[in-house]
């Protein structure tokens, strides 16, 4: 076998460099400024090591093609000329995140800034739904928010946040066992109602709701780098970021925790196995077993905990030891130090996090040296159709040049 050659291109070509620093500003401007703390045009140029002439005429054409923004300038007192702060642009650039879950169907457009600028939500029960009923109408619920749009708003992309396993180069959906779906097609049931143009990729549920704690905002780096994120619904999922990156596994399968074995010979789930921790965890279990009906809402369920009822309270406590004992099996495996718990795991969390810690320090070898954080997601509803709505604006932060009229800042080379 011909021993395989690495080319290397050391050849740097006027519009890489261009493009790469206006992605390094961009990248900048964005982990760094906000409203609160807002960039200032010295400080960006010092801190991309640019001259501030090259770094100026880049954030020139950033602003004109509405990816950054300028807020007033501000005095520094006895520091010579004010600051002029930059932050995201707001309301230019918009990401269109959409969301089947197995309790609702959520639309959502977000911009640059990480704004919500329309939210659409439908709370339901899509166990064991018709895909055909269920997309058309999320396709409607689209339509309306596009409606809303103002004149000069970009829709830069759309994703799809799907509860199951996924086929992202083909953009469908291959499993979810709750919903009940099997190869599906997203495509023409969202084409009947939106029209041929309409473009998407899909992401599974866990992974999406996972980015909006591994960013606060798009391009913005969260409290955490690397951490597991449980998402609890009516199933359970996970996602696992490792110093930023997503681990998604060899076919981008990763997480499906809710489907980790707590008792071999436990109840039947919707997967075929048995004893799976959705069977503890999952919000229909939890109801049943605290002796409520299944269209009580995890609210619902927090309401009788507070109260003192001894069956929801009994239900909450036995579903954080399965939680505790499977956490700890994924962090002896993964060496994870932090557990971030979102959906109805964050609303009943304050309840849940005790047996959690608890059933874990048995479990873990490493308990003496290091004990895994625990923390609760802000409880937002939908963080996948937000998520979502991040990984389509991404494109404008990754390539911020593919967005700006041509031959803005082209002079540019050092
Ligand atoms: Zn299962």
């Amino acid at each position: 076998m011909p021993r395989q050659r690495h080319r290397v291109d050391l050849g740097v070509r006027q519009g890489s460099l261009r493009e790469a620093n206006l992605e390094l500003i961009t990248r900048h401007v964005f982990a760094f400024g906000d409203e609160d703390h807002p960039v200032s045009r010295a400080r960006l140029a010092d801190e991309t090591h640019m001259t501030r002439s090259t770094s100026s005429r880049l954030v020139d054409a950033l602003i004109e093609g509405r990816i950054l923004e300028s807020l007033p300038a501000i005095s520094v007192s006895g520091r010579g000329r004010p600051a002029v702060p930059l932050i995201p642009a707001r309301g230019s650039y918009v990401g269109l995140g959409m969301e089947v879950g197995v309790g609702l169907l959520a639309a959502r457009l977000v911009d640059l800034s990480g704004r919500v600028l329309a939210d659409s939500l439908d709370q339901l029960d899509l166990t064991g739904s018709d895909p055909a009923k269920a997309l058309r109408h999320l396709g409607v619920m689209v339509k309306e928010i596009l409606d809303e749009m103002a004149p000069g708003q970009v829709l830069v992309g759309a994703t799809l946040s799907l509860p199951g396993l996924v086929d992202m180069s083909a953009a469908r959906l291959l499993v979810a066992p709750n919903l009940g779906w099997t190869d599906v097609d997203p495509y023409p049931y969202l084409e009947e109602v939106l029209g041929p143009e309409i473009d998407f990729s899909v992401g599974n549920s866990a992974n999406l709701a996972a980015r909006t704690v591994a960013q606060t905002r798009p391009g913005h780096p969260g409290p955490w780098s690397s951490f597991i994120y449980l998402h609890g619904d009516i199933g359970v999922g996970a996602a696992m970021m490792l110093d930023g990156r997503e681990i998604v596994g060899a076919h981008g399968w990763a997480g499906e925790i809710g489907h980790m074995t707590v008792d071999p010979n436990g109840p039947a789930c919707r997967c075929g196995s048995h004893g799976c921790l959705e069977q503890y965890l999952g919000r229909h279990h939890l109801l049943l077993a605290a002796g409520m009906p299944p269209r009580a809402s995890i609210h619902d369920l927090l309401a009788r905990v507070r109260a003192g009822d001894p069956l929801a309270v009994e239900a909450v406590r036995a579903a954080g030891h399965a939680l505790g004992s499977v956490l700890a099996s994924v962090v002896n495996l993964l060496d994870m130090p932090t557990l971030v718990l979102g959906g109805d795991l964050a609303v009943i969390g304050e309840y849940l996090t005790g047996p959690v810690e608890q059933e874990m320090r048995h479990r873990l070898l490493s308990d003496p040296l290091a004990k895994p954080l625990v923390v609760l997601a802000p409880a937002t509803a939908a963080p996948g159709a937000t998520g979502a709505a991040y990984v389509a604006l991404d494109r404008v932060i990754r390539d911020p040049a593919r967005w700006l009229g041509p031959g803005r800042g082209t002079s540019d080379l050092d």
